[in-house]
């Protein structure tokens, strides 16, 4: 058997989306499980929506989350191929210059038109299954503006061929440009790929998924602390699982358990809470140092990472603590910081409040921040005694 090809083929007209990186995660969970060769290629037809910055943002958000590709390809590269196509249907009689009576401003005089076969056409996806559509009612549909200007569709369709694509995973928004795409395979002698479109992603009131709903971009989530893996993981099990209880899966795992005919038909509900507490879980499962590390770049923004601290000596007392004990709380913490152990338990016969508040205040000067130990270990022994040692000074 010959190889398998699988492609991702992102317009780049907007940041790469959650419902886009699922796309992506599919077709390169497929790919490794059957040794596919994995494309990227870059939709760019659309010349006025097309942007550099959103190219930028398709590439560093594929590379944050791990998804990598054996080639990439731009469609504004390949116009000369997409040309040689358009002559010979015209040649051959499968298109033709269509004469037009502008509508509104801006309208061609003149486009390359399909001739519409008009016939029942089916074809079998794999999520779907048999989905048939009479193209009678799609009319004789335009395929390019110029020669130098093909549409979405057929260039789509020029590159599924020339690529030699065996699979076409998507979204179930292109379930409706499947048979115009079939008209054109079958104009230009291309074989039919096999199918598997997705269900869409929808918020919570079911409608779809859009930013009025929160991020919806991947960069957002990347912002926010999300772990591109938990990002994966949590994807993945919109609109599939495996059959088992296991919720938690490390990329590895996903490419062992994804089947692919197991996708649902349904709209996959997206929610963040669950997002979070998968988040959670991987955070969990990280060395301690790297731990540690996604800590310290959470806060490194808070001004008690950088500047002179401003201490306030009416809060730096637990409650009705008499000033007296919190300095002598605070001395002992100091004598003692290297040994959490220690701390812990003179904390726990002194009272827990008691010790540990003003030791945070005096780390932080702030109401709210990470518990003392996690701030020691950010700040280091030597700058942690400094702070502690400053605020015993001023009680
Ligand atoms: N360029 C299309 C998009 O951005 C993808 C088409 C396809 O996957 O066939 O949605």
């Amino acid at each position: 058997m010959s190889k398998s090809v699988v492609r991702m083929a992102p317009s780049p007209t907007g940041n790469l989306h959650i419902g886009g990186l699922r796309t992506a995660l599919f077709n390169y969970l497929f790919a490794k499980q059957h040794d596919a060769k994995y494309i990227l290629r870059i939709e760019d037809t659309d010349r006025e929506r097309s942007k550099p910055e959103f190219e930028r943002n398709l590439l560093e958000s594929f590379e944050w989350a791990g998804i990598t590709f054996d080639e990439t390809h731009r469609q504004s590269d390949r116009l000369e191929l997409y040309a040689k196509y358009i002559r010979k249907m015209l040649d051959d009689g499968s298109a033709y210059v269509s004469k037009e009576v502008p509508q509104e401003e801006g309208q061609r005089e003149e486009v390359i038109r399909l001739k519409n076969p008009n016939k029942k056409i089916a074809f079998d996806d794999l999520v779907r299954g048999t989905v048939e559509f009479d193209t009678t009612e799609l009319g004789d549909v335009v395929i390019a503006k110029s020669l130098e200007e093909p549409v979405f569709h057929l260039a789509n369709v020029i590159d599924d061929h020339e690529m030699g694509i065996t699979h076409v995973i998507r979204g179930e928004e292109h379930l409706s440009n499947t048979p115009r795409q079939i008209l054109i395979m079958e104009a230009i002698g291309a074989k039919r790929p096999i199918f598997a479109h997705i269900p869409l992603i929808l918020a919570p009131d079911r409608s779809k998924l859009s930013k009025r709903h929160g991020a919806v971009s991947v960069i957002e989530y990347k912002n926010r602390g999300i772990l591109p893996q938990a990002l994966l993981n949590y994807l993945a099990l919109l609109g599939w699982n495996p059959g088992t209880e296991q919720e938690i899966f490390t990329l590895e795992e996903l490419i062992k358990a994804f089947d692919l005919k197991k996708i649902q038909k349904g709209g996959a509900i997206f929610d963040e809470k669950k997002l979070e507490w998968v988040n959670k879980e991987h955070i969990k499962r990280l060395p301690p140092e790297e731990q540690i590390n996604l800590l310290r770049k959470s806060i490194e923004n808070e001004p008690y990472m950088k500047s002179e601290l401003h201490l306030d000596m009416n809060r730096i007392n637990w409650k009705e603590t008499p000033k007296e004990e919190t300095k002598k709380h605070l001395e002992k913490v100091l004598s003692i910081i290297g040994n959490k152990d220690e701390i812990m338990s003179y904390a726990e016969r002194e009272g827990k409040g008691n010790v540990l508040w003003p030791v945070r205040y005096a780390l932080t000067g702030a109401e709210k921040s990470p518990d003392p130990f996690t701030l020691i270990a950010i700040l280091g022994t030597e700058e942690s005694k400094k702070r502690i040692l400053k605020a015993i000074e001023q009680i």
